[in-house]
């Protein structure tokens, strides 16, 4: 996917009559898919990474650094007149929520290992892709401004007051989509896909989306979120702010908050459906572990907040849940009665309690033909559509068995958010339009993509059954970055590789409650997390164990356990990942792998401190929990050096430790 689609999506209104339909067609065609493509086999492991960028222009004269939302054309240019440059790189440029965000990938997927240093190799491709037509755009800036391209998860100025996007009068016009007292909809990409999605999830709610985020409690940190004002352009929702933000909390309104935050996916392809099954029930822990790993988001809309990752905010900010659904009443009943929000009549009388938003940690084990799994792991409460449940199960076209079509009876429970005008008629037999529509807005933790009825077994230029993990905050360097991809690669392949001589499972309810802790400050080195004692026994019994032991205990840990067996069994270690430091071939693969292990080991920090550090203890910062224009300015500064792996402050040594530091400024990245 390059472009998006033409097309005239519905608003809330006039889509909701559809959903039905959508939900019914799209029941039709996965049961074609799975006729087509159940017994494909033999595919080959190939993945892929994303990755998602922001765009800034920098203003060195005023000393402050803004959202770019006027250059989003890049991503139009870079799939047309520089379509061919991409091509040549294998680099694709995709759009993303963010107007100021860009999302790349290989143009073609990796396959296996490769080289150990061909993943960094293409992001730094596509980083400089992009970077100089950047270049191009600049030049209509007035001396002492630029643009750049940062990989930050959470930009620490967004929806704060003051100048954070590079427009003016941003606020002398209403912004109907989203109704945030903070983000105008200049926020959001042009694409009306984008705008229609925030209405919608916002007018089937009922209210406007809410996020409460605990404040990072400093000396002079006020009580309240000082930056919610009244306004009056539209009722209810400039009513809602006041009731619905919490005391020692930073409230946020706008689905852009999350989905204007940016992370870095992998999809791994498995050789059939049984194993892409078995690898997903497999990944389902590492999400919560990997997540606080990879924490680097402490501050949103001009605060520090008490906790490190972006995955709550997206999770609260596109969440379209009545009040009834949630369990909770409504902010103002007067205008969302009984907490029904946007449902139609006919539908209201059929509501369930749905206790998670539809971006959320992953709700099931997928099961199988696998010897490990019982249903009794599936502990915690999902509820599901029994229609698509009884349909998927009793059929003439392809019978599912009960765990997997419980998997699809729980994605159906949503509502498609955006219906287009002209797809509501498609043919099941050639199309996933309506299946897609509600699989690729369940957000969860993995995906588990499902290929279309043209992938018979035979043809193997369609993509099979694959396993997208989804949890990771994105990194500031495309080292690390490339580090955690490779890192979920090995673990991946080696789950693979050894298959059923793992046995993956804990309950469900443990990798919830991994979820909500892996949001805490500093989690590495302060939570600890259920984890298996043993994943070669029969047992499911789980400890609570520190990161560090998590990632380097003998008896199951991550290096233990996956690395190390899936190195050996490549014939690339004889015992232990450490020996690859002196591989003529793979000794990148081995700082990849250190700057996890030190980060798991808290010998070094996650960038979630590293950015807390930055912030607290720059001059301009007044113990009050706010990240000024001027400390916002500096830290993009500070990532411009990282990204280019610049060690004249020392910030690399910093980040990473001095032998790594060491490493990376002194040895060139061979393509
Ligand atoms: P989405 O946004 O739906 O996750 P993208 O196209 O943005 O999809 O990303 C998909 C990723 O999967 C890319 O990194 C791509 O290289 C990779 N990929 C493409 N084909 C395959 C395949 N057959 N198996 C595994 N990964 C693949
Ligand atoms: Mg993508
Ligand atoms: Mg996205
Ligand atoms: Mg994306
Ligand atoms: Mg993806
Ligand atoms: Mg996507």
């Amino acid at each position: 996917m390059g472009l998006l689609a033409a097309g005239t999506p519905l608003t809330w209104y006039d889509s909701r009559r559809y959903n039905e339909h959508v939900k019914t067609e799209g029941t039709e065609q996965l049961l074609q898919v799975m006729k087509a493509a159940a017994n494909r086999d033999h595919d080959p492991l190939y993945w892929g990474d994303e990755v998602e960028y922001m765009l800034m222009e920098i203003d060195d004269t005023n000393c402050n650094t803004m959202l770019d939302v006027i250059d989003d054309k890049i991503i139009t240019d870079l799939n047309t007149d520089d379509y061919q440059l991409c091509k040549d790189n294998n680099v694709e440029i995709h759009p993303e929520y963010g107007r100021f965000m860009v999302e790349a990938t290989p143009g073609g997927p990796y396959h296996g290992l490769t080289n150990g240093h061909f993943v960094e190799s293409n992001m730094v491709e596509r980083r400089k892709i992009i970077d100089w037509k950047l270049n191009q755009y600049a030049r209509r800036l007035s001396k002492g401004k630029r643009l750049s391209v940062l990989t930050m998860t959470s930009f620490p100025r967004l929806g704060a007051s003051g100048k954070f996007l590079n427009i003016e009068n941003q606020w002398d016009h209403k912004n109907s989509a989203s109704r945030s007292l903070f983000l105008p909809d200049e926020t959001i990409n042009r694409h009306v896909r984008f705008p229609t999605l925030t209405a919608n999830i916002r007018v089937r709610r009922g209210e406007k989306v809410c996020i409460n985020l605990p404040m990072y409690k400093d000396k002079f940190t006020p009580e309240y979120d000082t930056s919610i004002h009244d306004r009056e352009w539209f009722t209810p929702e400039d009513l809602e702010s006041k009731l619905a933000s919490k005391k020692g909390h930073v409230y946020l309104d706008a689905m852009g908050f999350g989905m204007g935050s940016a992370c870095l996916q992998m999809t791994f392809q498995a050789p059939n459906i049984e194993k892409s099954r078995f690898l997903y029930d497999s990944l389902v822990n590492f999400a919560p572990i990997m997540l606080a790993v990879s924490a680097a988001a402490p501050a949103f809309k001009g605060w520090l907040v008490d906790q490190d990752v972006r995955w709550n905010v997206i999770s609260g900010g596109v969440d379209c849940r009545t009040p009834f659904e949630r369990s909770t009443e409504p902010i103002l009943p007067k205008y969302n009665k009984n907490g029904l929000g946007g449902v139609s009549e006919e539908e209201q009388s059929k509501l369930q309690r749905i206790p998670k938003s539809r971006y959320s940690c992953v709700d099931l084990f997928l099961g199988g033909k696998n010897k490990h799994f019982n249903r009794t792991y599936n502990d915690t409460e999902v509820p599901i559509n029994d229609k698509v449940l009884n349909r998927l199960l009793e059929n003439d076209i392809f019978p599912f068995d009960y765990d997997l079509a419980k998997h699809f009876a729980h994605l159906f429970i949503r509502d498609p958010i955006a219906i287009y005008e002209e797809s509501i008629n498609q043919d099941n037999m050639t199309s996933t339009n309506h299946f897609e529509n509600i699989q690729s807005t369940n957000w969860q933790t993995l995906r588990f993509k499902v290929p279309n009825q043209k992938a018979i077994p035979s043809n193997k230029s369609a993509p099979g059954w694959r396993i997208e993990f989804r949890p990771l905050d994105v990194q500031i360097t495309d080292f690390e970055n490339a580090a955690y991809a490779n890192f979920i690669f090995l673990i991946s392949e080696a789950i693979l590789t050894l298959g059923e001589n793992l046995n993956p499972y804990l309950k469900m309810s443990q990798v919830w409650e991994n979820m909500h802790k892996a949001h805490s400050m500093d989690a590495i080195v302060k939570e600890k997390f259920y984890w298996k004692d043993s994943f070669t026994t029969e047992t499911s019994s789980t400890s609570l164990l520190s990161i560090n032991e998590i990632f380097h205990n003998n008896e199951s840990g991550i290096f233990a356990t996956f690395i190390n067996p899936i190195l050996m069994y490549r014939g690339l270690v004889n015992k232990e990942w450490q020996e690859l430091q002196v591989s003529p071939n793979y000794q990148r693969l081995y700082y990849y792998l250190k700057v996890i292990s030190d980060r798991a080991s808290g010998k070094t920090v996650s960038v979630a401190r590293f950015i807390r550090n930055f912030i607290i203890s720059h001059p301009d910062y007044k113990q009050d929990s706010q990240v000024s224009e001027l400390i916002n300015y500096d830290l993009s500064l500070m990532f411009e050096r990282l990204t280019n792996l610049d060690n004249a402050n020392d910030e690399i040594t910093a980040l990473f430790g001095h032998s790594t530091a060491e490493y990376l400024t002194t040895t060139k990245l061979n393509k």
